[in-house]
């Protein structure tokens, strides 16, 4: 069971999308989330990772478990028609999805395929404006909502490729999503960009373990992030806390961004 941090977030629900398993960074932030009093629905891909999700929800205490692969718009609507079955409107939404080949994320960005470009663009970054539309009609009282990205979006990181231009346009999506569904909708849109993780999705690219320790070695802190921290920086954004912040894309990486070069030690 979750420790009960505080009870800021009871009385709110919130959709999670992306727990593959106990390593996802979704799953860091759902876990925070119910620390902090949320209700909590989750999405996932195909029935070997229902397998895995079915404990972790237990542990939270949600048993709203949806199929929902965000390549598909039918797919989509009818995971919306199912949570509308369960909760009439919602307060949070996380994104933590995406997708590239993996042959892709090993050479050169240049050798991207259009087939491999266009599906990690679809699933990496669309997806989440495709999610949005569908959500916004559920949060009538308004609401927050928060995806995931990665420092590769802004500046060449080795192997990040085709995964560095679509998280370069989620960033541009989020400013899109924020301007659009703040006006209309009182919905506030953000990104975390967080430093390199050890998960599923963070294993598949090129020399992964290398980026990991550089990240150490080079950030102020000298040390990587951990699953809670990222939860905690989520539920800022989405609770009221975050009430005007909106639009924005916040570095949760040890500082690693800040830093142009590291003193060469002598
Ligand atoms: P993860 O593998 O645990 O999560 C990725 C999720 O995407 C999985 O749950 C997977 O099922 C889901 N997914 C892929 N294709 C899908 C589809 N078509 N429909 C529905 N779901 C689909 O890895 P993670 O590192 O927790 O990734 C979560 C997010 O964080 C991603 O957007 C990732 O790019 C981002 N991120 C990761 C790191 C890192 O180092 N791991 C760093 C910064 C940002």
């Amino acid at each position: 069971m979750i420790e009960q941090k505080t009870n800021m977030l009871v009385g709110k629900k919130a959709l999670i999308m992306g727990v593959a398993n106990d390593k996802s960074i979704a799953w860091g932030i759902a876990r925070e989330l119910k620390a902090h009093g949320a209700e909590l629905a989750f999405t996932y891909l195909g029935d070997p990772i229902l397998k895995r999700l079915k404990p972790l929800a237990e542990q939270v205490g949600s048993n709203i478990l949806i199929d929902c692969d965000v390549s598909s718009e039918d797919s989509l609507d009818k995971a919306f028609t199912e949570l509308k079955t369960h909760w009439g409107e919602f307060d949070m939404l996380v994104h933590a999805i995406a997708y590239s080949d993996k042959e892709e994320l090993k050479g050169a960005y240049v050798d991207t395929t259009l087939d491999n470009f266009l599906n990690s663009m679809h699933i990496s970054c669309y997806s989440f404006t495709s999610v949005m539309r569908r959500a916004k009609d559920m949060m009538p009282q308004g609401g927050s909502a928060i995806t995931l990205s990665y420092y590769g979006a802004q500046k060449v990181m080795p192997f990040y490729n085709v995964m560095g231009v679509a998280k370069a346009a989620l960033e541009a999506s989020v400013r899109y999503l924020a301007n659009d569904l703040g006006p209309t909708h009182g919905i506030r849109v953000n990104s975390i960009s967080a430093g390199p993780m050890r998960t599923l999705a963070g294993a598949v690219i090129g020399g992964a373990r290398d980026t990991y320790k550089h990240n150490v070695e080079t950030a102020p802190l000298r040390r990587p992030v951990t699953l809670e921290e990222l939860g905690g920086t989520a539920v800022y954004l989405l609770s009221d806390m975050a009430g005007a912040v909106t639009g924005e894309n916040h570095f949760v990486d040890s500082g690693f961004n800040v830093v142009g070069m590291k003193k060469v030690e002598s």
